[in-house]
């Protein structure tokens, strides 16, 4: 089994040797359906993707492409109307565009329609999800059945992944867990069905340089003052954790967790869980992604010469910055909006640096651009200058609530009283 890491060039990006060129038993890939619509020419269509082939070879052709014939009963099935050769290039530019796939495959039609929809073929999901082992832990047995059900192996010995079912993505415990993985280089990757913020994801892959537990538990504590509160006040026993369970809401997470788990076996980077963790908000039914991203100064898989506290300072580099853009008052080097398409990925509840942002004066206004924020405690906002070196980011150093620099907070403790700025009503969120 090769994977072909670049892409195939067509709809799949994941195929077998035996899903291109030449293909021995040719399918159409099973998310698709033909109309022939007359004129030689006929209509490739699916639920999100339609197009249009021309040519009567393609008229003749897609009818015999069941994954039954082989390509010499399909040639010998066209001729004298066409030649083999001419039918065997219309073949291959099928494969290669990802609309022809090798029938050589047991997988159930629908099954098959699924992943070849995801972008793989049916032969390597397959292949891919039957030579994956994943090991299961914390488990009482509901995302287990539902990784089998996928047809993957669940045991403990050399899995291809870890998951490990938490109730609390900031247990002390993974602390272990995420070292001993950092040294073995194995993937392995948080699952929380409990409460009504379920978390799943991303899949901390050391091996890689991702982000690690640590990394993440970072920017996550950040975004939990009250919580993160109690934690050190009480230690592991005080912190708040979720109570609320639903049988059939958690067999319906479990479900969703382990087909996540499944698309990164057989998607890889494709896979939304390859770098980001989801949400799910069981109150308003949305679902989040959140980019989670490593921290090179992190204690635990980051660079010690970025931690140690007796590192030389890093001096300030001022560099000119031609001023393009004036307006709200204000100069700027790039627009606004580019700066917020840049960093974009930093705002997140969940992995960001900013909890929330939202715009507060009109969108439609290209000339007052106002947003509230919600910005990380951690970030800078409530350190004092010596601090910063701590945090190599990225976003202006001041409270957009107050407008002031603020003053310190005891590391890990509640923030001073501020003065009170009332919230947006759209898109804030409690702090927890
Ligand atoms: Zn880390």
């Amino acid at each position: 089994m090769t994977t072909d890491a670049q892409g195939t060039p067509g709809i799949l990006k994941r195929t077998t040797s035996a899903d291109r060129g030449l293909v021995e038993v040719p399918a159409l890939a099973p998310h698709l359906d033909f109309r022939l619509i007359g004129d030689r020419q006929v209509l490739l269509v699916s639920e999100t993707f339609n197009t249009l082939l021309r040519g009567q070879v393609h008229c003749d052709l897609l009818p015999l492409l069941d994954g039954r014939r082989t390509r010499q009963d399909i040639a010998a099935a066209l001729a004298p109307a066409h030649p083999a050769v001419r039918v065997e290039t219309a073949i291959k530019s099928l494969a290669y565009r990802g609309y022809l796939v090798s029938g050589d495959c047991a997988m159930a039609s629908e099954r098959a329609a699924y992943w070849s929809s995801l972008g793989a073929s049916p032969r390597w999901a397959e292949q891919r999800l039957g030579a994956s082992t994943v090991a299961v832990a914390g488990d009482d047995g509901l995302l287990a059945r539902r990784l089998r059900a996928l047809g993957i192996q669940v045991a403990d010995r050399r899995p291809t992944l870890s998951a490990v079912v938490c109730v609390d993505y900031l247990d002390e415990h993974h602390d272990a867990i995420n070292r001993g993985h950092l040294e073995s280089g194995s993937p392995w990757v948080l699952v929380r069905p409990y409460g009504v913020q379920p978390l799943f994801g991303p899949v901390f892959r050391p091996a890689q340089r991702g982000p690690c537990w640590a990394c993440l538990a970072y920017r996550l504590r950040g975004h939990q003052e009250v919580h993160n509160f109690l934690r050190n006040l009480g230690g592991s026993s005080s912190a708040v954790t979720p109570r609320a369970a639903e049988t059939v809401e958690l067999e319906a997470v479990c479900g969703l967790a382990a087909i996540e788990i499944a698309r990164w076996l057989v998607l890889e980077d494709l896979a939304p869980i390859h770098e980001r963790a989801i949400s799910l908000d069981v109150v308003s039914r949305e679902m989040g992604q959140h980019l989670a991203m490593r921290r090179p100064q992190c204690l635990a898989c980051g660079d010690e010469a970025l931690y140690r506290p007796d590192r030389p300072a890093a001096p300030v580099r001022l560099r000119p910055s031609p001023k393009a853009v004036r307006n709200s008052g204000g100069h700027r080097s790039i627009p606004p909006e580019e700066t917020m398409s840049r960093y974009r990925h930093l705002v997140s509840p969940v992995t960001g640096v900013v909890t929330w942002l939202t715009r507060a004066s009109d969108a439609a206004d290209p000339w007052l651009q106002v947003c509230w924020a919600d910005i990380h405690p951690e970030s800078g906002i409530w350190r004092n200058h010596l601090s910063l070196r701590d945090c190599p980011v990225e976003f202006p150093l001041f409270d957009s609530r107050q407008m002031r620099f603020p003053s310190r907070t005891p590391r890990g403790g509640l923030p001073e009283p501020s003065e009170a700025v009332p919230r947006p009503a759209s898109g804030s969120a409690t702090r927890r």
